[in-house]
């Protein structure tokens, strides 16, 4: 964790110092303050105002060349957003004497504390001046792609693309050495290249990925037969050389059809889409692109740069709202959750089911988080001027323990508010994480001994088990909605109900019942004995201000 943070100024000094000793050029990108710096040779080569800018993309337009504006956009957006890590494309820049130069830009996204990209920080090499092959893997370039891809529509829409990547093969360069990784890519190239009739062909996208393109109308079950072919060819090359190393290949495919009215750029951001689905879903395996699951992962990346600049605009669109928890018995306030929402620069409303899921993968819940924590504990000190004892509860996400320093922040947040440490309640959802992982654990404990409450959420539905009451502990084992309207319609889990409240009435710990929406599921869950309620019956979730209004100062 203890990891140095460098600025801008120490990058730009150091690639000052390395730039007289190499042809290529080196390059700084500070993403938050969107500047740039470059080898200062690069300004005598290429069109552009001087070493360094500001404006980056702007910028940018003046030497990229016009056609390759939008795909170098394009897979920047993916790191500025903290999709990806690795920049490395091939494209245009436009040189002094108004001629393109072909360049292969690299270059890794270094994280700040927040986990947000900081700088991307790379290398710019003239790649030559026609990248047509690659000596390497003796293969075509996708200089080669691009030119030929036209004829796939006109010639043969059946045919299909597949893009092929190798699973961690920086794996093989950073353990054996770059020179075994040449060979395992040339290996697995000949391979490719004995699958493929005269009609199909094989290019080199990028470091570890190629590109088989079918001519003749194969269809993806060829596709898929070909995929087949190559592991088993694969697996056979890897004892070959006794396992020197072993790995595997993913795939994805996708039909002429699916990319018939699509230029280069288009086909391009596709099949990495593809590609990139069948390794998360976990490698040595292909993946058949369809259309629905591509718009899907759009409106995914679509909310999370809308959500990443929200941030950086001080959480503008981000709100928290409230609702109260009573007692079961006498309906007195007790305590609020709050429940974090989220609209959209365009006024569209977004359910936390769809954004906490994003904000959880990109890690963008660890200052969300904080957020969180701030605007409730605000809210319970508000509450307790008239209600001492007004608890505040808070879903804390895994990711927030498995990625931040949580505890710190929660300790340091308490303080500064200035309310007790009993006065906040920190959900958690039990999904077989405490069992499984130390630091969760440990978090949990920890909290406890501070003094703060602790709840498991969600408690009736997925992973929940009675193992989890006593690994855990926690203070409140909250019963989900999922459970109460099932038990409400049904006799059998409804006795299962009253079980439950038995069982964790008899270890000395509370319940809370979640989704209670009429008078008379209000009626049967105190016959349980529940200890708090929780549900529209009472109210819905409400802006802050709403909820002091009507539950505070009445
Ligand atoms: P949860 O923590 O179980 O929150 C309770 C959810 O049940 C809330 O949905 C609430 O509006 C809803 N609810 C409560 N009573 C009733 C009822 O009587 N009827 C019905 N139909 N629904 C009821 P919401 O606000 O949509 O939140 C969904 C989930 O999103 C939460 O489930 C929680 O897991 C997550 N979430 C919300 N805010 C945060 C947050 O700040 N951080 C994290 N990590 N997760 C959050
Ligand atoms: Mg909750
Ligand atoms: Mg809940």
């Amino acid at each position: 964790m203890d990891k140095r943070q460098f600025t801008f100024e120490e990058i730009k000094e150091a690639i000052e110092n390395f730039s007289p000793c190499m042809n290529d050029y080196l390059y700084v990108f500070d993403i938050p303050n969107d500047r740039y710096y470059i080898s200062e040779r690069a300004v005598e080569r290429f069109n552009m105002p001087c070493c360094q800018f500001t404006d980056v993309a702007n910028t940018h337009r003046k030497f990229v060349h016009p056609d390759d504006v939008d795909m170098l956009f394009e897979d920047l957006q993916q790191v500025i957003s903290g999709e990806k890590d690795e920049h490395d494309i091939i494209y245009r820049w436009m040189g002094r004497d108004g001629h393109s130069i072909w360049i292969n830009c690299r270059g890794r996204s270094i994280r700040g504390e927040d986990h947000t990209p900081q700088f991307l920080i790379g290398c710019i090499n003239e790649v030559g001046i026609r990248p047509i092959a690659d000596n390497v893997s003796g293969l075509l370039e996708s200089v080669v792609l691009k030119a030929s891809v036209a004829n796939l529509h006109e010639n043969s829409p059946k045919g299909f693309i597949m893009r092929l990547g190798i699973d961690d093969f920086k794996d093989i360069n950073e353990k054996i050495g770059i020179s075994y990784g040449d060979y395992v890519l040339r290996g697995v190239a000949d391979r490719i290249v004995s699958l493929l009739t005269p009609k199909q062909k094989v290019y080199r996208v990028v470091a570890d990925e190629f590109m088989v393109v079918d001519y003749q109308d194969g269809g993806i079950e060829e596709a898929e037969r070909i995929y087949r072919a190559l592991q088993l060819a694969v697996d056979e090359f890897i004892q070959e050389e006794n396992y020197r190393a072993v790995y595997a290949l993913s795939a994805g495919i996708i039909s002429g059809e699916d990319i018939a009215d699509m230029d280069y750029s288009e086909i391009m951001k596709i099949s990495q889409f593809a590609l990139s689905r069948a390794k998360k879903l976990g490698k040595n395996q292909s993946y058949r692109f369809q259309a629905e699951d591509y718009q899907k992962f759009l409106r995914k990346r679509e909310i999370l740069v809308e959500m990443r600049k929200s941030i950086e605009r001080n959480f503008e669109g981000f709100e928290l709202h409230f609702q109260p928890i009573v007692t079961a018995e006498k309906e007195e306030l007790y305590a609020a959750e709050s429940l974090l929402r989220y609209v959209t620069s365009e006024g569209e409303r977004l359910s936390p089911l769809e954004f906490i899921p994003i904000l959880e993968e990109s890690g963008l819940i660890i200052p969300v988080g904080k957020w969180v924590l701030e605007h409730a504990l605000k809210m319970c000190t508000e509450c307790r001027k008239r209600y001492p004892d007004f608890k505040i509860s808070v879903n804390l996400s895994y990711v927030q323990i498995l990625k931040s320093d949580v505890l710190e922040d929660i300790v340091r947040i308490v303080e500064e508010s200035g309310v007790a440490p009993a006065n906040l309640i920190i959900e958690m959802t039990e999904s077989g994480y405490v069992e499984r992982n130390a630091s969760v654990r440990t978090v949990w404990k920890r909290l406890r001994e501070y003094g703060v409450w602790t709840a498991i959420d969600d408690f009736g539905t997925g992973y929940s088990n009675f193992l989890s009451i006593s690994t855990m502990m926690p203070n409140v084992v909250k019963l989900d909605r999922e459970f109460t309207v099932k038990a409400m319609e049904n006799a059998y889990e409804y006795q299962l109900m009253r079980h439950i409240i038995q069982l964790v009435h008899s270890v000395n710990l509370r319940i809370c019942v979640e989704g209670v929406e009429t008078q008379e599921e209000l009626e049967r869950v105190r016959k349980l004995g529940a200890d708090c309620i929780q549900g529209y019956y009472f109210s819905k979730p409400c802006p802050p201000q709403e909820f002091l209004e009507r539950f505070i100062e009445q």
